[in-house]
């Protein structure tokens, strides 16, 4: 079992962690910042390192619930019971973060103003696409939204992050999202909240306000057929 360091503090870049199992060039930790590919973002990129030698991690996963595995781009020289020290890449990082915290304002204000619900999505680090059960695929809507939501990021509005009871939590209306991604099965959620905005149980990396995303920049609208739109938009460079 992994302790997930990111979802306590979205800001750390390095940890120390031991090895709690090796499997060819991946290793499982008892502790981890690496984001791992899940909830709809990419997984973090950055170096695992072992004394003096560092290898790269290309991707990290999570098995079960909160078992994370470092895939390492070689099969690394340690064993089970050392200790690592760990380190993202913070730039690529810091983008997914901006646009994760962008695509709940996007997807809420989707929701009250056209009633779409988003039905999945991925984050990484070029751009963001959401699907939305909508049946216009008229680009001047998701234009509209995308403004709407750059005015709520000027806000500078705090992102909350905390833990509630599982019970307490699946009361509040719209808590989850997307029905795919129900919470895991624990004790407490985590809850992130964009106050006045958005809020839901979510698993990911945030920024802390919304003006450190800066604006985001439509980039083009896909009709998937019926009842199915992608867009997708980015940061501004
Ligand atoms: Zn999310």
């Amino acid at each position: 079992m992994t302790e997930l360091l990111y979802q306590k503090d979205s800001y750390m870049r390095k940890f120390e962690a031991k090895i709690l199992e090796i499997k060819d060039n991946s290793i499982l930790l008892d502790r981890t910042v690496f984001h791992p590919l899940s909830g709809g973002l990419d997984s973090d990129k950055g170096i695992i390192r072992y004394g003096c030698v560092e290898y790269n991690v290309a991707q990290a996963y999570i098995e079960g619930e909160d078992n994370v595995w470092h895939v390492l781009e070689v099969r690394p020289e340690v064993c089970v019971g050392e200790v690592v020290e760990g380190v993202i890449n913070w730039e690529r990082r810091y983008k997914l973060m901006k646009l994760h915290t962008a695509s709940h304002i996007l997807s809420s204000i989707m929701f009250n103003r056209y009633g779409a619900l988003i039905t999945g999505g991925h984050i990484d680090v070029f751009h963001a696409k959401d699907d939305f059960n909508l049946e216009s695929s008229e680009r001047s809507i998701f234009e509209e939204v995308v403004e709407e939501t750059n005015k709520v990021i000027r806000k500078c509005l705090d992102v909350k992050i905390y833990f509630l009871d599982r019970e307490k939590a699946l009361n509040i209306p719209g808590i989850v999202k997307l029905a795919q991604r129900m919470p895991p099965n624990v004790k407490f959620l985590r809850i992130v909240e964009i106050p006045g905005i958005d809020i839901q149980a979510d698993g990911g990396p945030h920024v802390k306000n919304t003006c450190e995303i800066g604006e985001i920049v439509l980039e083009r609208v896909e009709n998937k057929g019926k009842g199915r739109k992608r867009i997708y938009y980015k940061l501004k460079e």
